[in-house]
């Protein structure tokens, strides 16, 4: 009998099947708003100046490939921690290694928990970027919803809190720290405040996804209910990634750090975390984060990288702006960060604008702002509105 006999066929991600259906699409306005990635006004995904730079300081600098070990760049870590952490960067509570992207440092963490604990529930929005339930079942851990929308896509604050009634002390709450996917809905700074005391009264463990920083409101706005969290327990994790905010994602590049009670449980989660990574990577991949060091450690670069960020959160913000004006059902989109929001807009109704109009957005209803053009938002508009409620 065949090894492979028992297993059963998994289906193919479906983002990926939109992509190629997009490209064999021949009409000339159609429009992607499916696959997460940040466009330019030009339609394009370009590697960002301040990465060519260091790129290009690497190839005539770099003189060894030598392993670095199952930390990863050290000197990545610790110049991304500031930028993650501003004054707590220092703390030896805090500890962080390199990781295959974000996915990595979820992964890692979700490892790290089912080894420390391996019967805590992890808590979960609904609804949430679609990997996250994967990579912590994957881990052996057991997952629990929770509701934070009303039917009108606001957060509803009350239901979370009745349906985080039933956590239990020790379990992990997942939180998307700025810019969520796929809703676009972050908390209020009350909010965060109610949630972190909520974490501190029940021993609930933060684990923070940190995925879009900068793409919000700014580097800093946009980190700081991870500092709120962070400032309010004991135990935390957050799972980091560049991916986004330098345009680096096919480099898979990441960090997961963790927070702990003091710098000898801090140092003890670190060997594991250490231990974990031997076991599953050994060590992560060097290049893209030897870019995000080499960018970070150049005052010029920096600023470059600060400058283009600064651009691509611009556009997304306007964008939103403009889509909002566009229909009185969209004007909630304003006041949503990153470069997502859902529309109320079933799978079968993805289906016929993509028909009749070439509109291509996920069958969740999820849209990319940034794949939008503030021409091409009347024909969106247009497209969309007779499927609106
Ligand atoms: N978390 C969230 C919320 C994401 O949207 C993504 C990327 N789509 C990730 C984590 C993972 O990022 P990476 O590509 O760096 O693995």
């Amino acid at each position: 009998r065949s090894l492979f006999g028992a297993l059963d066929r998994q289906a193919p991600d479906a983002l990926l099947g939109l992509i190629a259906q997009y490209r064999a699409d021949p009409r000339a306005d159609k429009i992607d708003l499916g696959v997460g990635v940040y466009r330019d006004e030009a339609g394009a995904t370009p590697v960002m100046r301040a990465v060519k730079a260091a790129e290009t300081v690497l190839l005539a600098e770099q003189g060894s490939k030598s392993y670095l070990g199952p930390e990863g760049d050290t000197g990545f870590v610790d110049l991304l921690a500031a930028i993650v952490f501003g004054p707590l960067a220092g703390s030896d509570r805090i500890a962080g290694v390199q990781t295959p992207g974000g996915t990595g440092a979820l992964r890692l963490g979700a490892d790290l928990i089912a080894r420390a604990r391996p019967s805590a529930t992890v808590w979960i929005g609904d609804p949430t970027w679609p990997n996250h339930a994967p990579i912590f079942r994957e881990a052996g851990l057991t997952l629990a919803s929770h509701r934070f929308l009303d039917g009108a896509g606001a957060v509803d604050f009350d239901t979370m809190l009745a349906d985080l009634a039933a956590a239990q002390a020790g379990d992990v709450l997942l939180l998307h720290g700025c810019c969520h996917n796929p809703t676009g809905v972050d908390f209020s700074a009350d909010q965060w405040a109610a949630i972190a005391n909520l974490c501190a009264a029940r021993g609930l463990i933060p684990f923070i996804d940190l995925a879009y920083q900068g793409l919000g409101d700014g580097l800093e706005a946009d980190a700081a209910a991870t500092h709120q969290m962070l400032a309010a327990v004991p135990d935390a994790l957050v799972a980091y990634s560049c991916d986004k905010n330098f345009g680096l994602y096919r480099e898979r590049v990441g960090a997961l750090w963790v927070q702990g009670a003091n710098a000898a449980l801090t140092t003890l989660a670190f060997s594991n975390i250490v231990a974990l990574a031997r076991g599953i990577w050994s060590m992560p991949p060097d290049h893209g984060a030897a870019i995000v060091r080499t960018i970070l450690e150049r005052p010029a670069m920096r600023a470059e990288w600060m400058g283009e960020l600064d651009q691509m959160r611009t556009r997304i913000n306007a964008l939103r702006a403009a889509l909002a004006a566009a229909h009185p059902q969209l004007a909630a989109i304003a006041g949503q960060r990153g470069m997502f929001a859902m529309l109320p807009v079933s799978t079968a109704d993805a289906a016929v604008m993509r028909a009749d109009h070439g509109i291509y957005m996920a069958g969740n209803g999820r849209i990319n702002i940034a794949g939008l053009r503030l021409d091409t938002i009347p024909a969106f508009v247009a497209g969309l509105s007779p499927h609106l409620p």
